[in-house]
């Protein structure tokens, strides 16, 4: 750690409510753990009933101002966030590594990335057309106009404090909304940095409201109450149903960021050994805690034993440790639920016959580390080729059959992301007609960019955070035709 880092402080968590930032009003607080050291970092405010009234009330009447602001100015303040972000980078990287736990190199990418899908949301808001309908009538002129949904809720998990609720707070600034944000206990201090950034860059006080709390309570809730128009979450397919339920019986909006378990289909006529390279660190990057993250990898018989030699090379490489250390290519799991999780899949293998090629263990005393894993020899019923591991698991499996091969691709409910490599043509535009997925990629890893859809379909979804489509979650349709 250089000298400067070891300098900043972490800050002391606090809500963001009408331009205030503040504790619980009962001063209810849970601690912020880091997962490296296990140490307590700080207290993150719980919010009361009271607390998420002000939040709401806020948001509606921040709504009336920002609904207001025109395009161009939204768009200016917007800028100046990202241009925010970006200086105040250093301080930020190194508080989201302390509190979720990646190494500084990925904590860097992730707050450089934010601050791009700031600009790309705010220039987009610019070009939020409506359109004319040519009439059938002379004297009538039909227009659609797309106006802002109103206050939305969102809610946002741990992995990348920063993406998940940029992508969310960004596109609805950009269309005029305002936002009342639950986001993760576990890593307060990135999105308050975001927010501080909105604030300090001209947002008006109640446009954007911040809350940390018990997250069922905080959702029924906002859900259900009726000055919420629209409903956005990212995080797992069971809560994330739960969520669409409750969302669905007050008729709100929503926008559904959910789980996934993304094939990596290695064919023979591959660049093999730059599949394991890239699909190697693709595995490990957060530690395997990506919606997106290459889970089953379905590897042709012919170049199995090669591709697993190569990304076996990429996996005992890998340097687990403390995030802030140097050198350190994989952190710890961002908290201590994810252990068991890891070692009750690793276990279900293993006594299903399994063989654990590296790896399967809990690392170091403190901390919540877990070793670089790769398995094989997997039968099908072992339960990590159908649940999500959100961990650094990766599962081997070799195919001889396309056609099978595509099925075991679409097996899942899942349909987030999936990956391939290949050199024949006419085998890339298979896979694109028939892998159920969200997002495809083929030889080469691309993903996430704030200027290409992001989202998934099936139980991994529904709706977009990324590309020209972002905005459509956030804007109402409304007809106005009249006679002239
Ligand atoms: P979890 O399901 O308890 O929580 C996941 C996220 O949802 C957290 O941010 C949590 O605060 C929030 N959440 C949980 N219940 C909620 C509710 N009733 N209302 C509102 N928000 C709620 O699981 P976890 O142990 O924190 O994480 C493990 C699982 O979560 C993983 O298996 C993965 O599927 C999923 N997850 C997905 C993403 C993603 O990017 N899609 C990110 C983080 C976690």
């Amino acid at each position: 750690m250089k000298d400067l880092e070891k300098s900043m402080t972490y800050p002391a968590p606090k809500m963001f409510i009408a331009g205030v930032w503040r504790g619980a009003s009962n001063g209810a607080s849970l601690p912020v753990i880091n997962p490296a050291t296990e140490e307590v970092i700080g207290q993150v405010p719980v919010a009361t009933e009271a607390d998420l009234e002000e939040a709401v009330a806020a948001a509606v009447a921040g709504f009336k101002i920002w609904r207001d602001v025109s395009a161009f100015e939204r768009y200016r303040i917007m800028r100046k966030a990202a241009e925010l972000m970006r200086s105040r980078s250093q301080e930020i990287i190194r508080n989201l590594t302390i509190e979720q736990g990646k190494p500084l190199a990925e904590a860097t990418i992730e707050t450089l990335a934010c601050a791009d899908v700031i600009d790309w949301l705010a220039e987009e808001g610019r070009r939020n057309y409506g359109r004319i309908v040519p009439a059938r009538a002379a004297n009538v002129q039909q227009l659609v106009i797309r106006e802002p949904v109103g206050p939305v809720a969102a809610f946002t998990p741990w992995n990348f404090p920063l993406n998940q609720a940029v992508r969310k707070i960004s596109a609805a600034l950009a269309t005029g909304c305002s936002v009342v944000i639950k986001a993760p206990e576990e890593t307060p201090a990135s999105v308050m940095a975001l927010i501080a950034a909105f604030a300090d860059a001209g947002v008006p006080d109640g446009v954007i409201n911040l809350v940390f709390g018990v997250p069922a309570q905080i959702s029924e809730y906002l859900i259900a109450h009726p000055d919420i128009r629209k409903i956005s979450f990212t995080g797992s397919t069971a809560v994330g149903k739960q969520l669409a339920a409750l969302a669905g019986l007050h008729m709100k909006r929503s926008t559904m960021e959910l789980g996934g378990h993304a094939p990596a289909i290695i064919f023979d006529d591959a660049d093999v050994d730059q599949a394991a390279k890239l699909l190697g660190f693709s595995k490990y990057r957060n530690a395997g805690q990506v919606c997106v993250s290459p889970t089953r990898f379905l590897v042709h018989e012919n170049v199995y034993e090669r591709f697993l030699e190569g990304f076996m090379a990429v996996a005992k490489n890998i340097k687990v440790g403390n995030g802030l250390d140097e050198g350190t290519n994989m952190g710890p799991l961002a908290h201590d639920r994810r252990i068991p999780a890891m070692e009750t899949l690793v276990a279900d293998a293993r006594a299903k016959g399994a063989e654990i090629a590296l790896g399967g263990e809990r690392l170091n005393s403190k901390g919540y580390f877990f070793q670089p894993t790769v398995i094989t020899n997997l039968p099908s019923d072992a339960r990590i080729l159908s649940e999500e591991p959100f961990g650094p698991l990766a599962p081997m499996i070799p195919f001889r059959d396309t056609e099978a091969m595509i099925e075991e691709a679409n097996r899942l409910p899942y349909g987030l992301a999936a990956y391939a490599f290949t050199s024949a043509t006419e085998t890339r535009a298979l896979l694109a007609k028939k892998v159920e997925a969200g997002m495809l990629t083929i030889n080469h890893l691309g993903l996430a960019l704030p200027e290409i859809p992001f989202g998934g379909i099936k139980d991994s979804g529904q709706g977009s955070e990324g590309g020209t489509e972002a905005l459509d979650a956030y804007v109402n349709t409304k007809l106005v035709t009249e006679a002239i």
